[in-house]
């Protein structure tokens, strides 16, 4: 998921400021080369969140395959969680549905839509995605969390950061809401930025969330906060996360294991274990290093 995020922090170089500076920032967003809309592609309906994808193949280089054929049917409101070894193409599966890329071959459905026939826009503003690199604007705590919806209200972005479990860490500040953060202003930690980036997705509301879990460990307190925010933020979505570390996905309704052959293995963590396959292995890895 990366390269796009990085042009984005690039682009937030150039306009930090304001408001008028976040529609700004859009509209070059929107006109960056990227996967194009076709002539005659519709606006997405609102989505209930079925994802579908069917002998999807996908490579960066053409010498270099990534994705052979996958299968994998999402039902609405599931919460997938993707596991396997570093480079195995979790991020990659990810990553197409909102199209930062486009198959190569095979298709991605949302709700029996395939993805290549709606607009970008409507596409997108309907997943929600959580990285573990969130950028900040040069702005207030306030004008961060509004990026979620440019047009949310007042009490709405209190009630995204009271969800995100900001609240108390902004009352603290002696200027609150209107603290001054990025560049220029108050160093946050990665914790409070990450609890930033919740707050802009609950305010956006999207039916699908994509969860990019932290590789760095936070401290347990922060981690058990943050696990929190994210639990109830995937409540009633569908929620795909790439989990580095299982102890946070037991609870998923299913785990996926993703190997440089493709899809492994799926099933629930007990399943999993019971298998005693390929992420029974990781779990013996994992957990014999703790
Ligand atoms: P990790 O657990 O390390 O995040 P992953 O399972 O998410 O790994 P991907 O990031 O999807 O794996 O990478 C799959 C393969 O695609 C790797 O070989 C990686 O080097 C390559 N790759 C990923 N992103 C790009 C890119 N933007 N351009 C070229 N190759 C890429």
């Amino acid at each position: 998921l990366m390269k796009p995020v990085d042009k984005i922090s690039a682009l937030m170089e150039l306009y930090p400021r304001g408001m008028a500076g976040f529609k700004r920032f859009l509209d070059l967003i929107a006109q960056q080369p990227d996967v194009q809309d076709k002539d005659n592609a519709i606006d997405a309906p609102a989505f209930q969140g079925n994802i579908q994808f069917d002998d999807v193949h996908f490579q960066y280089d053409p010498e270099q395959p990534v994705l052979q054929g996958i299968d994998l049917s999402i039902k609405a409101g599931e919460t997938v969680a993707f596991v396997g070894p570093s480079g195995a193409g979790k991020s990659t599966i990810c990553s197409l549905i909102p199209r930062f890329y486009d198959v190569n071959h095979g298709k991605i459905t949302i709700d029996h839509l395939d993805i290549r026939d709606v607009t970008k826009r409507s596409l997108r503003s309907q997943i929600g995605i959580v990285q573990q690199d969130v950028f900040l604007f040069t702005g207030t705590i306030r004008d961060n969390i509004a990026y979620g919806n440019l047009n949310a209200t007042e009490e709405e972005i209190r009630e995204a950061a009271r969800r995100a479990h900001l609240e108390s860490f902004i009352h603290t500040l002696p200027q609150g809401y209107e603290t001054e953060v990025g560049e220029r202003g108050l160093k946050l930690s990665g914790g409070q930025k990450q609890r930033i980036a919740i707050a802009r997705t609950f305010l956006k509301n999207p039916p699908i969330l994509i969860l990019d879990e932290a590789t760095s460990a936070l401290d347990t307190e922060s981690e058990k906060i943050i696990q929190n925010a994210l639990n109830e933020l995937a409540k009633n979505r569908t929620t795909l996360i790439i989990a580095h570390r299982l102890a946070t996905i037991r609870n998923a309704d299913r785990i996926v294991v993703v190997t440089e052959n493709g899809i492994a293995e799926q099933g629930s963590y007990e399943e999993l274990l019971e298998l005693d396959g390929t992420f029974a292995k990781l779990h013996h890895i994992q957990y014999e290093r703790v």
